[in-house]
Parts: C-alpha cells; sequence; structure tokens
C-alpha cells in the first residue's frame, strides 16, 4: 500500500531524474508540470535525444485526431466509447480509425472486445 503523500523513495528518486514540464495531451489542452523529462546528466538513457535526428520530421508534425473520431471526448470521461459513430462499425481493432483503438490498452480496443460486444 502506498502511504498518502505517496512512496518518499521513490518520489526522491524521481526528482533527482526527471524535471517536470508542461504537456499537451491528447484530448486535452496543455496541463502545467504534467510531464516527466530526463534531467541533462541523463540524457544518454533519453530516446528523444538520442534518436533526435531520426525522430525530427516526426516532431515537428500535427497528428489531429482522424475525421469523426472521438478519443478526446473518450479520454476526458465525456463520452463512452460506444457513443463514438465509427465504434466496432468502421472502427475495429483490426482496422482502427482513432488511437484509443490501435493499442491493447485503448479504452475502446477494451470495451470492444471485453464489453458486451466481444
Ligand atoms: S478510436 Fe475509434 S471508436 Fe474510439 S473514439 Fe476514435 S474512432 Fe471512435
Amino acid at each position: 500500500m502506498v502511504k498518502e503523500g505517496g512512496n518518499k523513495k521513490a518520489l526522491a528518486i524521481m526528482d533527482e531524474v526527471f524535471y517536470q514540464d508542461d504537456v499537451c495531451w491528447r484530448g486535452f489542452s496543455h496541463i502545467p508540470k504534467s510531464g516527466f523529462f530526463l534531467k541533462e546528466e541523463f540524457e544518454r538513457y533519453d530516446a528523444k535525444k538520442r534518436f533526435e535526428d531520426d525522430l525530427d520530421e516526426l516532431h515537428k508534425k500535427e497528428f489531429k485526431e482522424p475525421e469523426g473520431c472521438r478519443c478526446g471526448e473518450v479520454l476526458r470521461g465525456i463520452i463512452y466509447s460506444d457513443e463514438c459513430p465509427l465504434f466496432g462499425r468502421v472502427c475495429t481493432p483490426d482496422h482502427p480509425v482513432g488511437p484509443c483503438m490501435v493499442s491493447r490498452e485503448g479504452s475502446c480496443n477494451i470495451l470492444l472486445r471485453y464489453g458486451r460486444y466481444g
């Protein structure tokens, strides 16, 4: 069990290794200090820096939600996955339209596989 205030040892290690900064999450706008990034002294472990040249084009890209996909609302708890008109019809684990269906951990993917639809 984690006590109120968290695991102090783990928090100290996280504080040693990471710094926090604002991040723009899917479906949300920027959330202040919601992302953890490796500090300079650990940058040799940072894949983003290590593969910076390869990832450069990818970082410049802006990823918009596919047309009709309502992942942002699903992730914010505004709608259930099955309220998306594409759910189970156009968007399935074999032919995902949005990111919530791509991953096996995605909320739409899970509902389709294990919900009353599976
Ligand atoms: S992943 Fe598919 S089902 Fe889920 S919100 Fe996006 S389009 Fe709809």
